[in-house]
């Protein structure tokens, strides 16, 4: 499997970074190339032009329906309803999947301000999450997790073939936004990849419970679970950008990344 970071702006877009998304590919057996799209946050549509087409998307993955995780699922809409015919690349036949929290389908109506009579489902096929029930997309298997934050949440496991040794399955852990709960811990457990969100800032902001996780508490999360590899993200512009990685490094032993726009981890 390979995660490339398309946006991890926390809360709203940076100047230097879209609000969160990640692209997850696999291939199968057959070599055939699958794309799940996690999040797809305020700004987050451009940058994921440049990794693949849209039409190409198999799945998107929806945390929870905070702006900076699901704005940008308007602009896709407007690509799969008018992108004009081209005989070269035929427009997708099939609804594409997206999974999210109870109400995703009328939040996204809502925000794209759908016309009567217009719906969503024939570009888009919206399923919500069951907790703990596995999505298949190719290879690929994605759980839900619920976590905790002030709107219905989810972080997610996504299960497929490592990319050095398909036979092996490996694990990436996404946790949406949430503070620390179980659901994170469960998410945590033997992940070969743990991206977690780090917005808030121990001295500042740790005094604030049920929102989001410090470095601290991320690294905690990756230290108890047993995770191979920890990427922060979900960084607002307004934090200073080594904070979180300083704070996790107090908590956890293991490689330590920041997430960046670009960043590329294969699995
Ligand atoms: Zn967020
Ligand atoms: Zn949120």
């Amino acid at each position: 499997m390979k995660l490339t970071v398309v946006g991890c702006a926390g809360s709203f877009p940076g100047p230097d970074s879209a609000a969160s998304c990640y692209l997850v590919q696999a291939d199968d057996a057959a070599g055939r190339t699958w794309n799940v799209v996690l999040d797809l946050g305020s700004g987050a549509f451009g940058p994921l032009q440049r990794l693949c087409d849209p039409s190409d998307i198999d799945a998107i993955g929806l945390t929870h329906l905070h702006p900076d995780h699901v704005a940008d699922v308007c602009g896709l809409y407007v690509y799969l309803k008018y992108r004009p015919s081209d005989p070269c690349r035929p427009a997708r036949r099939t609804p594409m999947p997206v999974h999210g929290p109870f109400g995703t389908a009328s939040r996204l109506g809502d925000m794209y301000g759908l016309e009567p009579g217009e719906s969503l489902t024939e570009h888009l096929a919206v399923h919500p999450w069951q907790p703990g029930r596995p999505v298949r997309v190719g290879p690929m298997t994605l759980v839900p997790v619920a976590v905790e934050h002030p709107v219905p949440a989810y972080g997610v496991r996504v299960h497929g073939p490592s990319h050095d040794d398909p036979a092996r399955t490996v694990t990436i852990a996404y946790s949406g936004d949430t503070d620390a709960c179980v659901g994170l811990d469960e998410l945590a457990t033997g992940a070969d990849l743990l991206v977690a969100e780090a917005a808030f800032v121990e001295g500042r902001d740790d005094a604030v419970r049920g929102i989001h996780l410090t470095g601290r508490r991320a690294g905690q999360a990756a230290a108890t679970g047993g995770a191979r590899r920890l990427v922060l993200t979900h960084i607002p512009a307004w934090n200073e950008r080594d904070v979180a990685r300083a704070e996790a490094r107090e908590v956890y032993s293991g490689p330590i990344d920041s997430a960046r726009p670009g960043l590329v981890v294969v699995l």
